[in-house]
């Protein structure tokens, strides 16, 4: 019998419910709906977390895709979604109906920065990270964060993870327990993260520290259903496949390229205007150094404020869909393909590169 926020699950068994957590002032429920397929046979457990940050849903879709076609009996071990795990944050806020925030507007704090959170008297997002904390690393071998590209960018899979140095507290095999599953998911682009104390805020620290392996996946965005969900889905039950869970082999793309530290970059503006991509520049393709990925217009006079260019070879893996772009906007990720530390398949551009 499988049990979490009380609730009790028969093996071979799929339920839908929803958590009580609290009220507002003016007596608005938080409840937390969560999932739990429980497979007929034993194995491990794997929570899947989404829209901690509300302004991200496209994880919520790729869990409810995910298992449209699973039966619970078919699984060895157990697998818990929670897809909207800040329903304030996608709820209200944002610009255009619920296009979402990235913090939760019942008390301005960003559920990711706040891990492991404060029971009792704590903030409502803080007792969030709290139920979070307890409850998942209580039931959880593994843990998967999804995130995407916001109403800004779209992506492909980007799966982050944490070195889990044990000089920080980390147990000592965590950080290659993690590393080999984070391969596993077939992610094109990973990016291994070091130094991340286990009192950083995020939900992947809170957890590690408690010895359960945490990883984000970023895939998709702009609210918009297209090939990219299809790959998170992908990912996803690539990492049933890698704990065991769900049969099968796990389903490796063309090549798979993982980076750390300044080895992957975010692309950010300087100005603000109207963002148009320069030819060549789209979402999964390689651009060389150098090379111009777009530029961000004056609205009124067309004069160019400024011109954005690759400040290394590599694979644009978040890319910007939106026009209007304020100062600091996000243009995108490169992922370094001359400077990795690990890589599967064939790189894009390596043919190119080989004649250098
Ligand atoms: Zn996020």
């Amino acid at each position: 019998m499988f049990e979490i926020f009380g609730r009790k699950v028969e093996p071979g068994q799929k339920v839908f419910d929803y958590c009580h957590v609290g009220y507002l002032a003016g007596n608005t429920e938080c409840r937390i709906g969560y999932g739990v397929f429980n497979g007929v046979k034993e194995g491990p457990v794997l929570t899947l977390i989404s829209a901690l940050h509300g302004w991200e849903p496209m994880g919520t879709e790729i869990i409810r895709r995910t298992f449209l076609d699973v039966d619970p009996k078919d699984l060895s071990g157990t697998v818990v979604v929670i897809p909207i795990a800040n329903p304030f944050s996608m709820e209200f806020g944002g610009t255009a109906e619920s296009s979402g925030l990235q913090i939760n507007p019942a008390d301005s704090l960003n559920l990711n920065r706040v891990f492991p959170g404060r029971g009792g008297s704590g903030w409502l997002t803080e007792q969030l990270a709290h139920l979070y904390t307890e409850e998942i690393s209580r039931v959880s071998d593994v843990v998967l964060d999804y995130h995407d590209g916001t109403s800004s960018n779209n992506m492909i899979p980007l799966v982050t993870f944490l070195a889990y140095e044990p000089e920080l507290g980390y147990q000592a095999d965590l950080a290659a327990r993690t590393e080999t599953l984070a391969k596993a998911m077939g992610a094109q682009v990973g990016r291994r993260i070091e130094g991340d104390a286990p009192d950083s805020g995020n939900i992947s620290a809170a957890l590690g520290i408690r010895g359960v392996p945490t990883m984000m996946l970023s895939v998709a965005g702009l609210g918009q259903v297209d090939e990219n969900v299809d790959e998170g889905i992908r990912c996803t039950k690539n990492l049933m496949k890698a704990m065991g869970i769900l049969e099968g082999e796990v389903d490796r793309p063309e090549y798979q390229l993982y980076c750390s530290g300044p080895q992957h970059k975010v692309l950010l503006t300087t100005a603000g205007g109207f963002f148009y991509p320069a030819p060549g520049a789209t979402l999964g393709a390689w651009v060389q150094q150098g090379q111009e990925i777009g530029v961000i217009l004056d609205p009124l006079t067309s004069e160019v404020r400024e011109t954005l260019r690759a400040p290394f070879k590599g694979i644009l893996g978040m890319f910007r869909g939106k026009m209007v772009t304020n100062p600091g906007g996000m243009v995108g990720h490169l992922a370094n393909l001359e400077d990795y530390y690990w890589s599967l398949g064939t790189l894009p551009g390596s043919e190119d590169s080989s004649l250098v």
